[in-house]
């Protein structure tokens, strides 16, 4: 008989075919056609290179197998086989040494990126692109100004009475009709809703041209339905350690999960770590919420907003800015209590890693080091597109 090895499988329920796992691979080990996205099982040496890239969390899914599953197999799935389930060689998952693989196999990916710990548990994939739910348009209110060229929707989606509960810093899908791939979107309301009790999220849109999902999104009207998918996301979510200290780094839509936990922390009674935005734009009338933020007292959320584009201005992006307020930020660093959170453009990832070394740097500290200690700890979280 053959040994039991633990298989790398994606599921293709919840898989939203972002192809952020294949670009990520650095061997070449993850393939699609215009069906499904799939793992060869020779090639594959569980780098776990895959596993933070992807949105969904479709790509952590293990197998103990006798015999691994071929790339025809998986290209024909329309759902993932159980462990110990009839098709295929899987084996049972009662037999000790396979609870073992499996354990060590989710350990792994475990060790990509982790929610902080005090954080509340998350829903995930309770509805997919096969079975999505239904909301209702709230509410569609463009939030940049016509003369910015920059199109930004504010959309409320009520749920009525189904249930689609929903953390901050998580994301929803929407699946655009005549389409079957959900395009993700960072919810920007609280848990308990955009107005609590109503059982509605809000997302933030940018019509994007010739964007498909976007256009559909920024065109939709109050009454209009939507099919949805989601909640998706497990570790982008934020402390609820009334304490914690957030250092939250956005640009442009970026911004929708920090609004969500701002007004989180808006509404809970408890006083706590404060919380430091640094968020980039072209210009003010781009910036989302530009208003709204500015009326928040700096006292709750200490705010460094730069803009890139003010005809007469040099160019300012956030990590100039991060290294223009080293001393606040070294400050953070040192603090067990802080966590960092970045999301928004990819490109923005480079330049905000080198103000991190450079400031750890100015207090002798390694930023290397501390980042990793951050993210066992939960206390590091980037979600870029
Ligand atoms: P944008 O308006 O194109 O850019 C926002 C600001 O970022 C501009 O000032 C831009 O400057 C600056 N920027 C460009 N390159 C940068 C770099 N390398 N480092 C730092 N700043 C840089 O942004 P957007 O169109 O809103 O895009 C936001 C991104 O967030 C998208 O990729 C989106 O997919 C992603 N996102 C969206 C959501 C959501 O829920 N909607 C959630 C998470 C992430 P210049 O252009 O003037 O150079």
């Amino acid at each position: 008989m053959n040994t039991p090895v633990k298989q790398h499988l994606i599921d293709p329920e919840i898989c939203i075919r972002c192809h952020s796992c294949e670009a990520a691979c650095p061997i070449g080990a993850i393939e699609h056609d215009d069906r499904n996205v799939v793992v060869k099982a020779d090639a594959c040496n569980y780098c776990m290179s895959c596993i933070p890239v992807c949105p969904t969390g479709s790509i952590d899914n293990w197998r103990i197998v006798l015999s691994p599953f071929s790339l025809a197999e998986q290209y024909d799935w329309s759902e993932l086989p159980p462990q110990g389930g009839a098709a295929g060689e899987t084996v049972e998952a009662t037999d000790p040494a396979v609870a073992a693989l499996l354990a060590e196999a989710h350990a792994g990916s475990e060790g990509a990126a982790r929610a902080p710990a005090s954080a509340s548990k998350p829903t995930i994939n309770l509805y997919t692109a096969a079975k999505p739910v239904e909301a209702v348009v709230q509410g569609n209110y463009r939030l940049t100004a016509e003369s910015s060229g920059a199109d930004v929707r504010h959309i409320i989606f009520s749920f009525e009475g189904r249930p689609f509960p929903a953390l901050e810093g998580q994301s929803l899908g929407v699946i655009a009709p005549g389409e079957t791939i959900p395009r993700l979107y960072s919810i920007s309301s609280p848990r308990d809703g955009e107005r609590p009790g109503f059982n509605n999220v809000a997302i933030t849109v940018k019509r994007e041209p010739g964007g498909v999902c976007s256009n559909y999104i920024c065109d939709l009207a109050k009454g209009d339905r939507v099919r949805i998918a989601g909640p998706f996301g497990a570790t982008f979510l934020m402390p609820d350690e009334p304490r914690a200290r957030l250092l939250m780094i956005a640009t442009g839509t970026g911004a929708a999960p920090f609004r969500a936990f701002t007004m989180r922390r808006q509404r809970a009674a408890a006083r706590g770590g404060d919380m430091t935005l640094f968020f980039g734009a072209r210009a003010p009338d781009s910036l989302p919420y530009f208003g709204p933020l500015n009326k928040i007292p700096n006292r709750l959320l200490r705010k460094h907003m730069v803009f890139s584009r003010i005809p007469g201005a040099a160019k300012e992006y956030v990590q100039d800015r991060l290294l223009v307020e080293g001393e606040e930020i070294a400050e953070m660093l040192g603090d067990a209590r802080t966590h960092i959170y970045i999301c928004g453009l990819r490109g923005m990832e480079e330049g905000v890693e080198k103000a991190f070394v450079s400031i750890a740097e100015s207090v002798g500290v390694s930023w290397g080091a501390l980042r990793q200690v951050l993210r066992e700890e939960g206390r590091y979280h980037v979600e870029t597109y």
